[in-house]
């Protein structure tokens, strides 16, 4: 399969670098500093699994087509990524989203018909140009966005898993995708206000409460919006904070190195679906509000 990675930082990176050494045709394109290194040297993947791929890499997407797009830039690049990279996007090319947060997908929709959403629960981080650490292995899950069912799911469910990324296919990607910014919605605010591992949330006696308000205020918006779920949020949310409690969730890091958060995409995102059906989300404009305030602090 020919797949480029448009947006090939921590989690790109990986999933391009797993498919390269599983014999797909990849291009990666990202960054200057991060192409010449693994045009130079090829991409090292470290952690979870240790070895060297020779994906192509780029600044730019190519003029061919591909079969795969993976669009993994954080959600407040993804209009400008889809933008530069759309003349690559051909009439039988797929652009699948395996990013966090809403409206990533939707952004996709205004160049094709062909979108898939994903979500991961896989862990990559860049250790330095051209060297990305596996931190996790994880489920991805993939399906047509919103909702529906096309035969290339089950070819990408194939590749994924012949490559080693565990992925299963679901008919309600919709409703993963607000389950997990659910569960983002919760874990990320909370624990970069308090500048804590994950296992603390669930240690202190205060903030679980919190947290379950948190996530029944985006439920309640799923709801109205029709939005199924697998699982239920709650859930999610406590096996996460027990599978990762060793870790500092991303929207932490993120303020920790000075980097924009992706607050206006998870808790953000829940306020406007709110606010578009006349229903309030407060818990969630607070969150929003602070984690603002907590990027400007730096
Ligand atoms: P990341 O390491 O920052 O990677 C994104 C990369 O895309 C950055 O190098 C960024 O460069 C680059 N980029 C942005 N616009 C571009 C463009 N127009 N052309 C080429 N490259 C561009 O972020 P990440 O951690 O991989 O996360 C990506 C998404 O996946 C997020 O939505 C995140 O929540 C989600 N996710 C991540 C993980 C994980 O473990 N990392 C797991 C699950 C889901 P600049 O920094 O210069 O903009």
């Amino acid at each position: 399969m020919r797949i480029y990675v448009l947006g090939a930082g921590s989690i790109g990176s990986l999933f391009g670098g797993l498919l390269s050494r599983g014999g797909h045709e990849v291009v990666l394109i990202g960054r200057e500093k991060h192409v010449k290194a693994v045009n130079e040297k090829g991409l090292r993947i470290t952690g979870v699994e240790e070895f060297v791929t020779y994906p192509k890499a780029s600044l730019y997407a190519p003029e061919e087509t591909p079969d795969l797009l993976i669009v993994s830039t954080k959600a407040y690049s993804t209009k400008t990524a889809l933008e530069c990279a759309s003349r690559c996007i051909g009439k039988n090319t797929w652009v699948l989203s395996i990013q966090n947060g809403l409206g990533n997908e939707d952004l996709a929709l205004n160049y094709t018909r062909k979108v898939l959403g994903g979500i991961t629960t896989n862990g990559a981080a860049m250790e330095r140009w051209g060297v990305v650490r596996w931190t996790g292995k994880g489920i991805t899950r993939i399906g047509v966005y919103p909702k529906g069912e096309d035969d290339f799911v089950r070819d990408v469910v194939r590749v994924f898993n012949e490559v080693g990324i565990k992925t299963e296919a679901s008919t309600n990607i919709i409703g993963w995708k607000w389950i997990k910014v659910i569960v983002n919605s919760a874990i990320n605010p909370i624990g970069a206000l308090l500048e804590v591992k994950n296992g603390y949330l669930l240690e202190n006696g205060y903030l679980q409460g919190i947290l379950v308000e948190i996530a029944r205020e985006g439920c309640q918006v799923a709801q109205q919006l029709g939005i199924e779920f697998e699982e239920h949020p709650i859930d999610v949310i406590i096996d996460t904070l027990e599978d990762t409690k060793d870790n500092y969730n991303s929207m932490l890091q993120d303020i920790k190195r000075g980097k924009r958060t992706e607050i206006d995409y998870i808790n953000g995102k829940i306020v406007e679906y709110a606010e578009s059906i006349g229903l309030k989300a407060p818990m969630n404009e607070l969150l929003v509000a602070l984690i603002k305030a907590k990027e400007n602090l730096r």
